[in-house]
Protein backbone atom coordinates (compact mmCIF):
# COMPACT_ATOMS: atom_id res chain seq x y z
CA UNK A 1 0.00 0.00 0.00
CA UNK A 2 2.45 2.56 1.01
CA UNK A 3 5.11 1.77 -1.56
CA UNK A 4 2.42 2.76 -4.33
CA UNK A 5 2.18 6.15 -2.31
CA UNK A 6 5.87 6.43 -3.08
CA UNK A 7 6.17 6.09 -6.65
CA UNK A 8 2.14 6.36 -7.97
CA UNK A 9 -0.37 4.27 -10.09
CA UNK A 10 -2.26 4.67 -12.32
CA UNK A 11 -4.77 7.11 -10.75
CA UNK A 12 -2.01 9.47 -9.41
CA UNK A 13 -0.69 11.62 -7.98
CA UNK A 14 -1.17 14.21 -10.96
CA UNK A 15 1.11 16.93 -8.74
CA UNK A 16 3.46 17.00 -5.46
CA UNK A 17 4.34 20.34 -4.89
CA UNK A 18 6.71 21.59 -1.93
CA UNK A 19 6.24 25.29 -0.59
CA UNK A 20 8.94 26.56 1.97
CA UNK A 21 9.85 30.41 3.39
CA UNK A 22 12.32 29.62 6.06
CA UNK A 23 11.88 33.25 7.54
CA UNK A 24 8.20 33.07 8.04
CA UNK A 25 8.38 29.37 9.39
CA UNK A 26 6.34 28.22 6.41
CA UNK A 27 6.73 24.20 5.50
CA UNK A 28 3.56 22.96 3.49
CA UNK A 29 3.17 20.28 1.00
CA UNK A 30 0.17 20.40 -1.58
CA UNK A 31 -0.29 16.85 -3.53
CA UNK A 32 -2.96 17.26 -6.31
CA UNK A 33 -3.95 13.05 -6.75
CA UNK A 34 -6.37 13.21 -9.57
CA UNK A 35 -8.86 15.89 -11.54
CA UNK A 36 -10.33 13.45 -13.96
CA UNK A 37 -13.86 14.66 -12.67
CA UNK A 38 -13.02 18.41 -11.91
CA UNK A 39 -10.81 20.50 -10.38
CA UNK A 40 -9.78 18.51 -6.56
CA UNK A 41 -11.40 19.76 -3.32
CA UNK A 42 -9.65 18.86 -0.23
CA UNK A 43 -8.99 20.45 3.19
CA UNK A 44 -6.01 22.03 4.45
CA UNK A 45 -4.69 20.04 7.63
CA UNK A 46 -2.27 22.10 10.10
CA UNK A 47 -0.56 19.84 12.20
CA UNK A 48 3.58 19.51 13.48
CA UNK A 49 3.24 15.98 12.80
CA UNK A 50 1.79 15.69 9.26
CA UNK A 51 3.60 14.05 6.64
CA UNK A 52 4.16 13.87 3.11
CA UNK A 53 2.47 10.24 2.92
CA UNK A 54 0.24 11.26 5.34
CA UNK A 55 -0.60 14.05 2.58
CA UNK A 56 -0.66 12.12 -0.28
CA UNK A 57 -2.89 9.41 1.56
CA UNK A 58 -5.19 11.61 1.74
CA UNK A 59 -5.25 12.80 -1.39
CA UNK A 60 -6.21 9.97 -2.59
CA UNK A 61 -8.77 9.47 0.15
CA UNK A 62 -10.50 12.47 -1.18
CA UNK A 63 -9.92 11.18 -5.05
CA UNK A 64 -12.30 8.52 -4.05
CA UNK A 65 -14.43 10.02 -1.28
CA UNK A 66 -15.47 12.52 -4.48
CA UNK A 67 -16.08 9.85 -7.04
CA UNK A 68 -17.79 7.77 -4.59
CA UNK A 69 -20.09 10.84 -3.75
CA UNK A 70 -20.97 11.23 -7.62
CA UNK A 71 -19.34 15.11 -7.81
CA UNK A 72 -17.48 16.92 -10.50
CA UNK A 73 -14.39 17.06 -8.25
CA UNK A 74 -11.09 15.03 -8.18
CA UNK A 75 -9.27 14.89 -5.20
CA UNK A 76 -6.10 16.76 -3.42
CA UNK A 77 -4.93 17.83 0.24
CA UNK A 78 -2.47 20.29 1.31
CA UNK A 79 -0.96 20.25 4.53
CA UNK A 80 1.32 22.65 6.76
CA UNK A 81 3.94 21.00 8.93
CA UNK A 82 3.22 24.27 12.04
CA UNK A 83 1.54 23.90 15.48
CA UNK A 84 -2.35 24.91 14.75
CA UNK A 85 -2.69 26.72 18.17
CA UNK A 86 -0.32 29.10 17.68
CA UNK A 87 -0.50 33.27 17.95
CA UNK A 88 -3.85 33.49 15.82
CA UNK A 89 -1.66 36.35 14.07
CA UNK A 90 1.36 34.09 12.90
CA UNK A 91 -1.55 31.19 11.94
CA UNK A 92 -2.89 33.44 9.63
CA UNK A 93 0.41 34.56 8.08
CA UNK A 94 1.36 31.38 7.44
CA UNK A 95 -2.09 30.10 5.78
CA UNK A 96 -1.92 33.15 3.67
CA UNK A 97 1.28 32.89 2.38
CA UNK A 98 0.95 29.14 1.79
CA UNK A 99 -2.31 30.29 -0.28
CA UNK A 100 -0.39 32.71 -2.05
CA UNK A 101 2.21 30.55 -2.95
CA UNK A 102 -0.74 27.87 -4.58
CA UNK A 103 -2.45 30.85 -6.20
CA UNK A 104 -2.27 29.50 -9.88
CA UNK A 105 -2.63 25.79 -8.86
CA UNK A 106 -6.27 26.42 -9.84
CA UNK A 107 -7.06 22.56 -10.34
CA UNK A 108 -6.80 23.30 -5.86
CA UNK A 109 -9.84 24.29 -4.04
CA UNK A 110 -9.12 24.42 -0.51
CA UNK A 111 -11.56 23.44 2.31
CA UNK A 112 -11.14 23.39 6.12
CA UNK A 113 -9.19 20.08 7.44
CA UNK A 114 -7.85 19.18 11.13
CA UNK A 115 -6.90 22.88 12.78
CA UNK A 116 -8.22 24.83 9.96
CA UNK A 117 -11.09 25.97 10.13
CA UNK A 118 -14.40 28.82 8.29
CA UNK A 119 -12.09 31.95 9.73
CA UNK A 120 -8.94 30.20 7.71
CA UNK A 121 -10.83 29.78 4.22
CA UNK A 122 -11.53 33.24 4.13
CA UNK A 123 -8.11 34.33 4.51
CA UNK A 124 -7.38 31.76 1.47
CA UNK A 125 -10.46 33.33 -0.41
CA UNK A 126 -9.00 37.02 0.19
CA UNK A 127 -5.31 35.97 -1.03
CA UNK A 128 -6.43 33.45 -4.22
CA UNK A 129 -10.21 33.87 -4.72
CA UNK A 130 -10.94 30.57 -4.39
CA UNK A 131 -11.78 28.34 -0.92
CA UNK A 132 -14.98 26.08 0.28
CA UNK A 133 -15.95 25.79 3.81
CA UNK A 134 -16.27 29.72 4.28
CA UNK A 135 -18.16 31.77 6.91
CA UNK A 136 -21.72 32.45 5.80
CA UNK A 137 -20.87 36.34 5.51
CA UNK A 138 -18.47 35.33 2.40
CA UNK A 139 -21.93 33.58 0.87
CA UNK A 140 -20.11 29.94 2.19
CA UNK A 141 -22.26 27.42 4.05
CA UNK A 142 -19.63 26.72 7.27
CA UNK A 143 -19.91 23.01 7.22
CA UNK A 144 -18.25 22.72 10.48
CA UNK A 145 -20.11 24.95 12.41
CA UNK A 146 -23.47 23.20 10.61
CA UNK A 147 -22.10 19.55 11.10
CA UNK A 148 -22.13 18.60 7.91
CA UNK A 149 -19.81 15.73 8.50
CA UNK A 150 -21.43 14.78 11.30
CA UNK A 151 -24.71 14.71 9.32
CA UNK A 152 -23.45 12.13 6.72
CA UNK A 153 -21.71 10.41 9.70
CA UNK A 154 -24.93 9.57 11.66
CA UNK A 155 -26.93 9.08 8.33
CA UNK A 156 -24.56 6.05 7.25
CA UNK A 157 -24.96 4.80 10.66
CA UNK A 158 -28.49 4.56 10.32
CA UNK A 159 -28.06 2.88 7.52
CA UNK A 160 -25.67 0.54 8.59
CA UNK A 161 -27.47 -0.55 11.64
CA UNK A 162 -30.10 -2.93 10.70
CA UNK A 163 -27.32 -4.98 8.68
CA UNK A 164 -26.75 -5.95 12.59
CA UNK A 165 -30.12 -5.85 13.53
CA UNK A 166 -29.44 -3.22 16.40
CA UNK A 167 -31.63 -0.38 16.88
CA UNK A 168 -31.06 3.50 16.59
CA UNK A 169 -32.69 4.01 20.06
CA UNK A 170 -31.37 0.56 21.36
CA UNK A 171 -27.66 1.36 20.28
CA UNK A 172 -24.78 2.69 22.62
CA UNK A 173 -22.30 4.84 20.73
CA UNK A 174 -18.49 5.83 21.35
CA UNK A 175 -16.54 8.30 19.63
CA UNK A 176 -13.10 9.10 19.85
CA UNK A 177 -12.58 12.69 18.96
CA UNK A 178 -14.82 15.79 20.51
CA UNK A 179 -14.62 18.27 17.81
CA UNK A 180 -16.73 19.12 14.53
CA UNK A 181 -17.09 15.78 13.48
CA UNK A 182 -17.49 13.60 16.44
CA UNK A 183 -19.37 16.88 18.12
CA UNK A 184 -22.13 16.65 15.28
CA UNK A 185 -22.44 13.07 14.89
CA UNK A 186 -22.68 12.98 18.49
CA UNK A 187 -25.48 15.57 18.58
CA UNK A 188 -27.53 13.67 15.77
CA UNK A 189 -27.26 10.29 16.99
CA UNK A 190 -28.28 11.46 20.51
CA UNK A 191 -31.14 13.50 19.41
CA UNK A 192 -32.03 10.25 17.45
CA UNK A 193 -32.16 7.89 20.90
CA UNK A 194 -29.09 6.70 20.83
CA UNK A 195 -26.98 6.51 24.17
CA UNK A 196 -23.43 8.13 24.23
CA UNK A 197 -21.33 5.73 26.32
CA UNK A 198 -17.45 6.99 25.64
CA UNK A 199 -16.00 10.25 23.85
CA UNK A 200 -12.11 11.00 23.89
CA UNK A 201 -10.27 13.69 23.56
CA UNK A 202 -6.61 14.44 23.42
CA UNK A 203 -7.29 15.35 27.60
CA UNK A 204 -8.76 11.47 28.31
CA UNK A 205 -11.51 9.49 27.86
CA UNK A 206 -15.09 9.99 29.82
CA UNK A 207 -17.30 6.83 30.40
CA UNK A 208 -20.54 6.24 31.57
CA UNK A 209 -22.71 2.80 30.48
CA UNK A 210 -25.61 4.63 31.81
CA UNK A 211 -25.10 7.28 29.06
CA UNK A 212 -23.21 11.04 28.79
CA UNK A 213 -24.98 14.23 28.71
CA UNK A 214 -24.18 15.42 24.92
CA UNK A 215 -25.16 18.81 25.47
CA UNK A 216 -22.79 19.46 29.12
CA UNK A 217 -20.09 17.64 27.10
CA UNK A 218 -20.55 20.29 24.32
CA UNK A 219 -20.93 23.13 26.78
CA UNK A 220 -17.37 21.91 28.30
CA UNK A 221 -15.43 22.01 25.06
CA UNK A 222 -17.06 25.47 24.62
CA UNK A 223 -15.51 26.57 27.38
CA UNK A 224 -12.06 25.33 26.54
CA UNK A 225 -11.82 21.87 28.97
CA UNK A 226 -11.14 18.28 28.04
CA UNK A 227 -14.22 15.82 27.52
CA UNK A 228 -12.02 14.15 30.50
CA UNK A 229 -12.90 17.49 33.43
CA UNK A 230 -16.90 16.29 33.30
CA UNK A 231 -17.62 15.82 37.10
CA UNK A 232 -19.55 12.57 36.25
CA UNK A 233 -18.54 9.19 34.31
CA UNK A 234 -15.31 7.08 34.67
CA UNK A 235 -11.96 9.17 33.20
CA UNK A 236 -9.76 6.89 31.11
CA UNK A 237 -6.74 7.21 29.27
CA UNK A 238 -7.35 9.02 25.48
CA UNK A 239 -6.50 5.63 24.33
CA UNK A 240 -8.76 3.76 26.28
CA UNK A 241 -11.53 4.59 24.29
CA UNK A 242 -10.46 1.38 21.47
CA UNK A 243 -11.20 -1.04 24.06
CA UNK A 244 -14.69 0.29 25.56
CA UNK A 245 -17.85 -2.39 24.99
CA UNK A 246 -20.23 -0.66 22.70
CA UNK A 247 -22.76 -0.97 19.38
CA UNK A 248 -20.75 1.71 17.42
CA UNK A 249 -17.72 3.04 17.56
CA UNK A 250 -16.91 6.30 15.36
CA UNK A 251 -13.27 7.22 14.98
CA UNK A 252 -13.29 11.23 14.75
CA UNK A 253 -9.59 12.03 15.44
CA UNK A 254 -6.39 11.17 13.51
CA UNK A 255 -5.13 8.74 11.26
CA UNK A 256 -4.25 4.96 11.91
CA UNK A 257 -5.44 5.09 15.59
CA UNK A 258 -6.10 1.59 15.69
CA UNK A 259 -3.62 -0.65 14.20
CA UNK A 260 -1.92 -4.15 14.86
CA UNK A 261 -0.84 -3.54 18.23
CA UNK A 262 -4.18 -2.30 19.87
CA UNK A 263 -7.29 -3.62 17.20
CA UNK A 264 -7.44 -6.78 19.33
CA UNK A 265 -8.90 -4.42 22.00
CA UNK A 266 -11.69 -3.07 20.12
CA UNK A 267 -15.01 -4.53 21.18
CA UNK A 268 -17.87 -3.17 19.08
CA UNK A 269 -19.97 -4.60 16.30
CA UNK A 270 -20.11 -1.23 14.29
CA UNK A 271 -17.77 0.73 12.72
CA UNK A 272 -18.32 4.21 11.21
CA UNK A 273 -15.40 6.24 10.26
CA UNK A 274 -15.59 9.63 10.69
CA UNK A 275 -12.17 10.33 10.67
CA UNK A 276 -9.67 10.12 7.54
CA UNK A 277 -8.00 6.80 7.48
CA UNK A 278 -8.10 5.95 10.86
CA UNK A 279 -7.18 2.37 10.87
CA UNK A 280 -4.32 0.36 9.50
CA UNK A 281 -5.50 -1.64 6.13
CA UNK A 282 -4.25 -4.83 8.33
CA UNK A 283 -6.29 -3.89 11.83
CA UNK A 284 -9.43 -3.29 9.21
CA UNK A 285 -8.90 -6.53 7.89
CA UNK A 286 -9.00 -7.96 10.90
CA UNK A 287 -12.27 -6.55 12.56
CA UNK A 288 -13.83 -7.99 9.17
CA UNK A 289 -12.91 -11.71 9.99
CA UNK A 290 -14.66 -10.73 13.17
CA UNK A 291 -17.51 -9.90 11.73
CA UNK A 292 -17.31 -6.28 12.45
CA UNK A 293 -19.17 -3.95 10.20
CA UNK A 294 -16.92 -1.33 8.96
CA UNK A 295 -18.46 1.72 6.59
CA UNK A 296 -14.84 3.38 5.37
CA UNK A 297 -13.74 6.67 5.20
CA UNK A 298 -14.60 7.59 2.29
CA UNK A 299 -18.28 6.84 2.17
CA UNK A 300 -19.11 7.94 5.57
CA UNK A 301 -17.84 11.05 6.54
CA UNK A 302 -18.50 12.70 2.47
CA UNK A 303 -20.32 14.81 4.07
CA UNK A 304 -18.13 17.76 4.43
CA UNK A 305 -16.92 17.83 1.37
CA UNK A 306 -21.13 17.37 -0.53
CA UNK A 307 -21.10 20.49 1.48
CA UNK A 308 -18.93 22.28 -0.20
CA UNK A 309 -19.44 20.57 -3.51
CA UNK A 310 -22.64 22.85 -3.14
CA UNK A 311 -21.18 25.79 -1.66
CA UNK A 312 -19.05 26.15 -4.68
CA UNK A 313 -22.21 26.04 -7.00
CA UNK A 314 -23.77 28.84 -4.67
CA UNK A 315 -26.61 26.70 -3.78
CA UNK A 316 -28.16 26.74 0.25
CA UNK A 317 -27.93 25.07 3.04
CA UNK A 318 -30.54 23.34 2.92
CA UNK A 319 -29.71 21.69 -0.74
CA UNK A 320 -26.76 20.93 1.51
CA UNK A 321 -28.29 18.62 4.32
CA UNK A 322 -30.32 17.09 1.83
CA UNK A 323 -27.90 16.07 -0.99
CA UNK A 324 -25.64 14.69 2.06
CA UNK A 325 -28.40 12.61 3.65
CA UNK A 326 -29.38 11.24 0.24
CA UNK A 327 -25.86 10.42 -1.53
CA UNK A 328 -24.39 9.26 2.21
CA UNK A 329 -27.91 6.83 2.49
CA UNK A 330 -27.00 5.74 -0.91
CA UNK A 331 -23.79 5.17 -1.40
CA UNK A 332 -23.20 3.28 1.77
CA UNK A 333 -26.45 1.23 1.21
CA UNK A 334 -24.76 0.35 -2.08
CA UNK A 335 -21.01 -0.51 -0.77
CA UNK A 336 -22.81 -2.42 1.97
CA UNK A 337 -24.99 -4.67 0.36
CA UNK A 338 -22.09 -5.22 -2.61
CA UNK A 339 -19.79 -6.06 0.17
CA UNK A 340 -22.09 -8.89 1.71
CA UNK A 341 -23.47 -10.60 -1.51
CA UNK A 342 -19.90 -10.66 -2.76
CA UNK A 343 -18.57 -11.19 1.23
CA UNK A 344 -15.31 -8.76 0.92
CA UNK A 345 -14.78 -5.49 3.35
CA UNK A 346 -16.59 -2.85 2.63
CA UNK A 347 -13.88 -0.89 2.07
CA UNK A 348 -12.79 -2.88 -0.92
CA UNK A 349 -16.60 -2.85 -2.30
CA UNK A 350 -16.54 1.27 -1.94
CA UNK A 351 -13.08 1.53 -3.63
CA UNK A 352 -14.48 -0.35 -7.07
CA UNK A 353 -17.35 1.54 -6.92
CA UNK A 354 -14.83 4.94 -6.43
CA UNK A 355 -12.31 3.48 -9.03
CA UNK A 356 -14.37 2.01 -11.85
CA UNK A 357 -16.08 5.86 -11.05
CA UNK A 358 -12.80 7.81 -11.33
CA UNK A 359 -11.25 5.12 -14.67
CA UNK A 360 -14.70 5.88 -16.84
CA UNK A 361 -13.82 10.12 -16.43
CA UNK A 362 -10.22 9.52 -16.83
CA UNK A 363 -11.26 8.09 -20.08
CA UNK A 364 -13.40 11.18 -21.42
CA UNK A 365 -10.12 13.05 -20.85
CA UNK A 366 -7.51 13.38 -23.53
CA UNK A 367 -4.79 12.68 -21.36
CA UNK A 368 -6.16 10.78 -18.74
CA UNK A 369 -5.69 13.17 -15.56
CA UNK A 370 -5.31 16.33 -16.59
P1 LIG B 1 -11.15 18.87 15.02
O1 LIG B 1 -9.78 19.43 15.11
O2 LIG B 1 -12.33 19.77 15.11
O3 LIG B 1 -11.34 17.76 16.18
C1 LIG B 1 -10.43 16.74 16.40
C2 LIG B 1 -10.70 16.16 17.78
O4 LIG B 1 -9.89 15.00 17.93
C3 LIG B 1 -10.38 17.07 18.94
O5 LIG B 1 -11.38 16.93 19.93
C4 LIG B 1 -9.05 16.52 19.49
O6 LIG B 1 -8.90 16.76 20.89
C5 LIG B 1 -9.26 15.06 19.21
N1 LIG B 1 -8.08 14.23 19.16
C6 LIG B 1 -6.91 14.45 18.50
N2 LIG B 1 -6.06 13.42 18.73
C7 LIG B 1 -6.72 12.56 19.54
C8 LIG B 1 -6.39 11.31 20.13
N3 LIG B 1 -5.20 10.75 19.91
N4 LIG B 1 -7.32 10.70 20.90
C9 LIG B 1 -8.52 11.26 21.13
N5 LIG B 1 -8.90 12.42 20.58
C10 LIG B 1 -8.00 13.07 19.82
O7 LIG B 1 -11.18 17.99 13.69
P2 LIG B 1 -12.45 17.53 12.85
O8 LIG B 1 -12.73 18.54 11.83
O9 LIG B 1 -13.52 17.10 13.78
O10 LIG B 1 -11.84 16.28 12.08
C11 LIG B 1 -11.66 15.03 12.72
C12 LIG B 1 -11.31 13.98 11.69
O11 LIG B 1 -12.35 13.89 10.72
C13 LIG B 1 -10.04 14.20 10.88
O12 LIG B 1 -9.49 12.94 10.57
C14 LIG B 1 -10.54 14.85 9.62
O13 LIG B 1 -9.65 14.64 8.55
C15 LIG B 1 -11.81 14.10 9.41
N6 LIG B 1 -12.79 14.78 8.58
C16 LIG B 1 -13.24 16.01 8.90
C17 LIG B 1 -14.22 16.61 8.10
C18 LIG B 1 -14.82 17.95 8.45
O14 LIG B 1 -15.78 18.32 7.79
N7 LIG B 1 -14.34 18.64 9.45
C19 LIG B 1 -14.68 15.96 6.97
C20 LIG B 1 -14.21 14.69 6.68
C21 LIG B 1 -13.26 14.11 7.51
Amino acid sequence: MDTVFDTGDALGPARVIHVQQAHLGLRGILVVDNVAAGPAIGGLRMATDVTLQECQRLARAMTLKNAAAGLAHGGGKSVLIADPHQAPEKKEQLIRAFACALKHESDYIFGPDMGTDETCMAWVKDEIGRAVGLPSELGGIPLDQIGATGWGVFHATDVALPYLNIALSACRVAIQGFGAVGQHAAHYLCDAGATLVAVSDTGGTLYDPDGLDFSALRALKRQGHSVADYHKGKKLAADAIIGVECDVWIPAARPDVVNGSNVAQMNTRLVVQGANIPFTHDAELALFNQGVLVVPDFIANAGGVICAAVEYRHLSQQVAFGTIEEKVRDNTAEVLSNARRQNIPPRRAAEVMARSRVESAMAMRRWGGF
